[in-house]
């Protein structure tokens, strides 16, 4: 049924004629890297004023939706990818992006949604809000349903706080709880290589070992360095590798030295700089071209210090559709 308290999705007479699309639909959505995370301190509501830029690079989870009758999702690794966490009940957020966009449009939640992990499960690369992006652009089409691009923000809004950023892709400047985006000037290609640690870390676990850390200490507002917007607008791969910056690093190092080690062995390979990536405990390096990151990744993987190694470019765009299979 039509919502009341969502008049922007209302029918202005009868409800638009809507034709299931009978061929899979596959959509791929972006990982994301916070090259700057400013954190502030506990809101009333228990969530964190935050100031980022998000960046979105080559590492995809794809979605094939199916139509089917009610909902189900089924999960497959690449290689590397531990996906034994990632549930297949309505707790899965692709599941939860199926089910929203269904309620606000009146339709029936009929979707197989098959999901390929290549994006690190837990690892601080916000896989599950690139799903649930993925999930409502493929549910949106196979459907028939034609959200525009702002609906979509809306509703990804609702799912989560990096969900808005997974539809838009791209670099962008995120507020609130990240969830307020503007598009950063930047340009060029930046070359990353990650190393991805064995076992997640979980993102409340995380924020409450920095509150814990900071202790109780009055914090400034949260704002993005000009250097690092700086460094966007020139691109400038040396400038943006000394402005990188994350205020959960310290939290996600308490509860995992280990990464410690792991970033140690980058900057014995030059890295242009190195980071925790959002919540970890992936670790990002920045190389200075393809070659370089190459070097970086054998340099980890040599190391011991990580399960595995993926390298990947930014920024690339948002969750798209790749088309009917
Ligand atoms: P966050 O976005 O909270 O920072 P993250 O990027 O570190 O998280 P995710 O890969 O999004 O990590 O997974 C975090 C947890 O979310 C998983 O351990 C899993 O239990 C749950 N989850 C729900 N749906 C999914 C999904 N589609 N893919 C991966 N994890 C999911």
């Amino acid at each position: 049924m039509w919502s009341s308290s969502h008049a922007w999705l209302k029918p202005t007479t009868n409800p638009p004629l809507r034709v299931t699309c009978m061929s899979p639909v596959s959509v791929v959505a972006p990982a994301k890297l916070n090259l700057s995370l400013a954190v502030g301190g506990p809101r009333p509501d228990g969530y964190h004023d935050l100031a980022t830029v998000y960046h979105a690079v080559s590492l995809f989870d794809e979605i094939i939706a199916t139509p089917g009758k009610g909902l189900q999702i089924t999960v497959e690794a690449s290689s590397g990818i531990d996906v034994d966490s990632v549930p297949l009940d309505e707790t899965n957020l692709a599941a939860q992006a199926a089910l929203l966009l269904a309620e606000q449009t009146g339709q029936d939640p009929d979707v197989s949604l098959h999901i390929r992990k290549g994006i690190p499960v837990a690892g601080g690369l916000a896989g599950g809000s690139a799903d649930a992006a993925a999930a409502l652009l493929a549910c949106d089409a196979l459907w028939g349903v034609g959200l525009g691009r702002s609906e979509l923000l809306t509703l990804a809004a609702q799912l989560g706080s990096d969900v808005p950023f997974s539809v838009m892709g791209g670099t962008a400047l995120g507020v609130g709880r990240g969830e307020h985006l503007t598009p950063a000037l930047a340009r060029g290609r930046f070359e990353w290589v990650f190393a991805v640690a064995e076992g997640g870390l979980s993102t409340p676990q995380v924020y409450a070992e920095c509150d814990r850390l900071r202790d109780g200490r009055v914090l400034p507002e949260p704002h993005v360095s000009d250097a690092m917007m700086s460094a966007l607008r020139s691109g400038d791969a040396v400038a943006l590798g000394q402005a990188l910056q994350n205020d959960l690093q310290p939290a996600a190092c308490s509860l995992r030295p280990a990464l410690l080690l792991t970033m140690e062995v980058g900057d014995d390979a030059e890295a242009l700089g190195s980071l925790v990536s959002g919540s970890g405990p992936t670790v990002a390096f920045l190389a200075r071209d393809a070659e370089h990151a190459l070097d970086i990744a054998v340099s980890l993987s040599a190391s011991g210090t990580c399960k595995a190694v993926k390298r990947a470019h930014g920024a690339v765009a948002g969750a798209r559709v790749a088309g009917e299979r």
